[in-house]
């Protein structure tokens, strides 16, 4: 028999959580796990794995838990996926495996991310690391960026045997992992103890280092001596509004102000001492996950009004289902269909924006209905704005490396994974633009093939 509702997962209090940067989802216990895979139906033709862009055997390892073999649960997950914890927490599984669940058709689908959470964290728990033989091809690699895309292709070539070296431009490792996604999302001790694993692997790491300026990619080739470079440097460059008021002070990036909080803990200001004020009434440009943790952020900061503003309605939201839930519970006031055109001040600082009001049209490419301008126009008060419209790549590696092709974007062009540049590839959202997690992860894990196969095809 089919059980058609999930089994919630824990959450803390709405109105303790605002005022803290606890992780808000609390994750299953054995027994919630336990109920909650008996609703898995085991299926001969499992539609969720081929809907998971690395392919975890899903019912493989929700059997498991149900047999109460967790730690055969984690390295069934950690042969395809070596982040579980994380991409239990943040992966938009509604898209992907959950979205295509047998089970979704009748009811809720099986709560595949909760699964693979309690997964992680038992691992974590448990100090579980898979000891893997790795056999030495002593042939050294590079990997620049140590975000998911760079964390996934640096496993996959240390397993294949190669001396892996991973540079980092940051003071800390991780991606967006440490310094976008807050800690009331993920907390930043999963992220570094996954780092941790990679280092008992024998992966290398290198902070500080900014390929491009502090080292070029051509003399990581010909003076470093690595046989093929992976660019895994992602989409840290925020798209701007290009509206007349941009540059007045109390108006941020979302990029920026996330990174003054969970990098260099603005919050625990005087302790560290890189403040960021917000003010009282805060408005979040954008509709995706970056506006979301913008905007909740803003609000463990002090501050009493956020809102939402966006062009489109609420069923175009590209956020994640369960970041936009947690966002009303939280009081975050959504603005909808509101098209800012104007950051209005006093001479240095923000203190109103102005907005278009908008109604939606026909469809358009991307098939949610277009917003178009009413001419009909509101102005709002706000301290401060945090704009979170997108990013793309940043332009460094580009402008300092001689024939790596880029498109009208800067998104780096490639072939199979690998670039213009023979023996460079590169994978994540330097390539697709700004996406998610786990598809970073899947092009990392499949270019450290590619260059495994290019390296084996030069020796021959
Ligand atoms: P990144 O994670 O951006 O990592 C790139 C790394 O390369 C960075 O550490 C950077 O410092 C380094 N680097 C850049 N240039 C250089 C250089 N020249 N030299 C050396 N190092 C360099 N996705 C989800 O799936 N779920 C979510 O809930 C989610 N929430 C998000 C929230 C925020 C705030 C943001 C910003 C993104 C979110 N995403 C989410 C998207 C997801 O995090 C990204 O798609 C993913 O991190 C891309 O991985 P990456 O490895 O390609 O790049
Ligand atoms: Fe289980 Fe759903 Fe996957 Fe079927 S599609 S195996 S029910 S998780």
């Amino acid at each position: 028999m089919i059980i058609k509702d999930k089994v919630k997962m824990p959450v803390l209090n709405k109105k303790i959580r605002q005022t803290n940067f606890e992780e808000v989802a609390c994750g299953y216990d054995i027994e919630l796990a336990k109920l909650e895979a008996k609703r898995c139906l085991d299926c001969k033709n499992p539609k969720c794995i081929a809907a998971c862009p690395v392919q975890v055997p899903i019912p493989e390892f929700i059997k498991l838990i149900l047999e109460d073999k967790l730690d055969e649960a984690y390295y069934k997950i950690y042969e395809d996926n070596i982040l579980p914890a994380i991409c239990g927490r943040v992966c938009p599984q509604e898209k992907q495996c959950e979205g295509a669940c047998i089970v979704g058709i009748k009811g809720d689908s099986v709560s595949i991310g909760a699964l693979e959470r309690f997964i992680g964290d038992y691992a974590l728990d448990n100090d579980l690391s898979k000891n893997e033989t790795i056999i030495e091809k002593n042939i050294k690699v590079a990997v620049i960026g140590s975000g998911p895309a760079g964390l996934s292709a640096s496993a996959s070539l240390r397993r294949l045997g190669y001396d892996v070296t991973v540079y980092e431009a940051l003071h800390d490792f991780g991606g967006v992992l440490k310094y976008g996604i807050p800690d009331f999302r993920l907390p930043k001790n999963i992220v570094t103890t996954e780092i941790n694993k990679l280092r008992t692997m024998g992966v290398k790491f290198e902070k500080n280092v900014i390929i491009g300026k502090s080292i070029t990619i051509d003399q990581l080739l010909n003076e470093y001596n690595y046989q093929s470079i992976f660019l895994g440097t992602g989409a840290g460059l925020p798209s701007s509004l290009k509206i007349k008021g941009e540059n007045f002070s109390g108006v941020y990036y979302a990029n920026e102000f996330l990174t003054r909080v969970n990098l260099m803990k603005s919050h625990t200001f005087p302790k560290n001492p890189t403040p960021v004020k917000v003010g009282d009434n805060v408005a979040v440009v954008g509709g995706g996950n970056v506006a979301m943790d913008a905007a909740r952020t803003a609000k463990r900061l002090g501050a009493k009004n956020v809102f939402i503003l966006y062009r489109r309605d609420m069923d175009a939201l590209p956020a994640r289902l369960e970041e936009i839930h947690h966002a009303i519970e939280e009081g975050i006031d959504f603005r909808l269909l509101k098209n800012p055109v104007e950051l209005i001040g006093d001479k240095y600082i923000v203190k109103q924006v102005k907005c278009e009001i908008m109604e939606l049209g026909e469809p358009d490419k991307s098939g949610r209905r277009r917003p178009i301008g009413t001419n009909k126009y509101e102005i709002i008060d706000i301290d401060s704005c945090i704009i979170s419209i997108g990013q793309l790549p940043n332009p460094i590696l580009r402008e300092s490396t001689d024939k790596l092709d880029v498109d009208d974007w800067g998104r780096i062009k490639t072939n199979v994974h690998m670039t213009s540049i023979d023996g460079v590839f590169a994978g994540g959202d330097v390539v697709s633009g700004a996406a998610t997690v786990i598809l970073a992860m899947g092009a990392g894990k499949e270019a450290a093939v590619e260059m495994d196969k290019y390296i084996q095809s030069k020796k021959q």
